[in-house]
């Protein structure tokens, strides 16, 4: 148990007769590349594997883009105590969902992540908060497993790649490159990124006018950092939920050297709140405060309230 190198969490792979791949709940691109690429090449390889996502929240349009050959199943039909249970883009046990009881049913599990908060949750570890998103990490396990990149995988780890480093903003060459190594591989971002984020509803076009209409910018607090948010309430994250992510970036497109926040009740009286900001303050310790995680520039946590309750512990841990 502990510390894996690729090469360690291959072998492990290799020994397992059954293998469940999971990501984070709400799994963005590089939760849902990385463990279906993963399932893919096992699968490949002769290995039984799986990929589900915990609930109780629906999978995001995401999940199904990316799952040309059908290789999720629903939550329920997860199997109940694999050989061993990969996690992948998962900082921490709840982030499983209702997937987490797994941990402790299956014979080993695999944590393969690339968060400053992980917390050390699995038997066998392979995380680098140094590495700009978890299907780099992914790319070293399928080189060990001698999968070949074909345009199948190098679509799957392409969407991790560029969601999770803001379109190559971060992640530097090594993102660099390996992005153009996918591209020669196969992947198609014109066609990939049109599926994933350029095709919305008409009706977002108003929906996201008024959630950016009542944005509201607070000044710094001395020492402290410039907040600007916004809140989606209940009913409209109901109807446009896969549509919502990118709002953050816009205000934090008018954060200044601040932090951005987006509130988005997921049920009424339980928000979940996305963070992005320059590293400094840290948001990955502030989202540690408030039951969450991430990285310094993005991160987030989940927590029941009224929206001004969240907004004042939100301040409360941004003050310095
Ligand atoms: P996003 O705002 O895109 O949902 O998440 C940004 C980053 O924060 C991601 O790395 C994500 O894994 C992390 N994050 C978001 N929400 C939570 C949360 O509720 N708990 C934890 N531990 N991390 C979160
Ligand atoms: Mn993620
Ligand atoms: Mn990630």
């Amino acid at each position: 148990p502990g510390p894996v190198d690729p090469a360690g969490a291959a072998a492990l792979l290799r020994q397992a007769r059954d293998v469940l791949v999971v990501g984070h709940v709400r799994p963005d691109a590089d939760a849902a590349g990385s463990a279906i690429a993963l399932a893919t090449a096992l699968r490949r390889a002769g290995t039984e594997a799986i990929v589900a996502f915990g609930g109780p929240d629906p999978v995001p349009g995401t999940v199904g883009v990316l799952d040309r050959d059908g290789i999720v199943v629903p939550t329920a039909e997860a199997p109940a105590a694999p050989d061993l249970l990969v996690c992948c883009d998962i900082s921490a046990a709840p982030r499983l969902g209702d997937l987490a009881g797994r941990l402790d049913r299956a014979g080993a599990s695999l944590a393969i992540d690339h968060h400053a908060s992980f917390t050390g949750f699995a038997t066998h570890h392979l995380v680098d908060p140094g590495a700009p998103a978890t299907v780099l990490l992914v790319r070293g396990v399928l080189d060990e497993l001698g999968a070949r990149l074909d345009p199948v995988l190098a679509r799957l780890l392409f969407a991790g790649l560029y969601t999770d480093t803001g379109g190559f903003r971060w992640g530097g060459a090594d993102a660099l490159r390996l992005g153009a190594e996918l591209v020669d591989a196969g992947a198609e971002p014109r066609t990939l990124l049109r599926e994933l984020s350029g095709t919305r509803p008409f009706a977002w076009l108003a929906a996201q006018a008024d959630v950016l209409a009542g944005a509201r910018s607070e000044p710094a607090a001395a020492g402290g950092a410039g907040l600007v948010w916004a809140a989606v309430d209940a009913a409209t994250t109901a109807r446009f939920r896969d549509e919502t992510v990118t709002l953050v970036g816009q205000l934090l497109a008018t954060a200044g050297d601040g932090v951005a926040a987006l509130l988005t009740e997921t049920d009424p009286g339980a928000w979940s709140v996305s963070l992005r900001g320059t590293g400094t303050p840290d948001l990955s310790r502030v989202a540690t405060t408030l039951g969450g995680g991430g990285h310094p520039a993005a991160a987030g946590f989940e927590r029941p309230g009224t929206r001004d309750e969240i907004l004042a512990a939100l301040r409360a841990a941004l003050s310095p």
